[in-house]
């Protein structure tokens, strides 16, 4: 099976993405990760993609199809993956199915007034795990995996609100066009816990399946 996870920032799809990779063995794949381990890279397309991320725009559709393609082609896809930050636009969305069979898109629906405070609030760690720092109690390690947690560069509030106008400008559009080709599942995350969005989650996958 495989599922594209759309929402706004900081709706929880990396969160749900874990939570997924774990239960049905599915290989998470996000863009924004791809080019994070670039930018640590120092590699071209780091460099690149850096210009855009830190304003909060898309990195260009060429860089970004080429990307996800080029992973779409490895041997480990074959079990079934999660595209998690793909496709953020129209454009990005047509190309995807001209080399890849979706079958579900899960749409994570979280209301905008929640969505600053849990961007800035939030906390990373290396291993893909994140947090509120409401729930952290004071305590700065994953506790996963015991890394040093910390916020990412575009986490800040000037960052986060021109994130939140691409989204609504460029991306929600994608509810429609998924909608459109029968593929949309959409589930509500609002001031509940993870747990209870991934139940949404896994009883519409259940459905999907039968
Ligand atoms: P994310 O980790 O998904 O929040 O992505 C972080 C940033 O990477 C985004 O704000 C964009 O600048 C860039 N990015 C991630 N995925 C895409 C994509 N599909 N198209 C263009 N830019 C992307």
């Amino acid at each position: 099976m495989n599922i594209i996870l759309l929402g706004a920032p900081g709706a929880g799809k990396g969160t749900q993405a874990s939570m997924l990779a774990e239960k049905y063995g599915l290989l998470h794949i996000s863009t924004g990760d791809i080019f994070r381990a670039n930018i640590k890279g120092g590699t071209e397309i780091g460099k690149l993609a850096k210009s855009y991320i830190d304003k909060g725009l898309l990195v260009p559709d060429e860089v970004t199809c080429r990307i996800v393609k080029d992973r779409l082609m490895k041997d480990d896809v074959k079990r079934g993956y999660m595209l998690d930050g793909f496709p953020r636009n129209v454009f990005q969305a047509e190309e995807l199915d001209k080399f890849a069979k979706i079958d579900l898109c899960v749409n994570i629906d979280v209301e905008e007034r929640l969505l600053m405070d849990r961007i800035c609030g939030r906390r990373v760690c290396a291993c893909g795990e994140s947090y509120h720092v409401s729930a952290l109690n004071g305590r700065t390690t994953c506790a996963k995996c015991g890394g040093e947690l910390y916020r990412r560069d575009d986490d800040n509030p000037e960052t986060v609100k021109a994130r939140l106008e691409t989204y609504f400008g460029q991306t929600a559009p994608l509810i429609d066009f998924y909608k459109k080709q029968g593929k949309l599942l959409t589930v509500q995350s609002g001031e509940g816990s993870p747990e209870e969005v991934f139940k949404q989650i896994c009883a519409g996958l259940a459905e999907y399946v039968k």
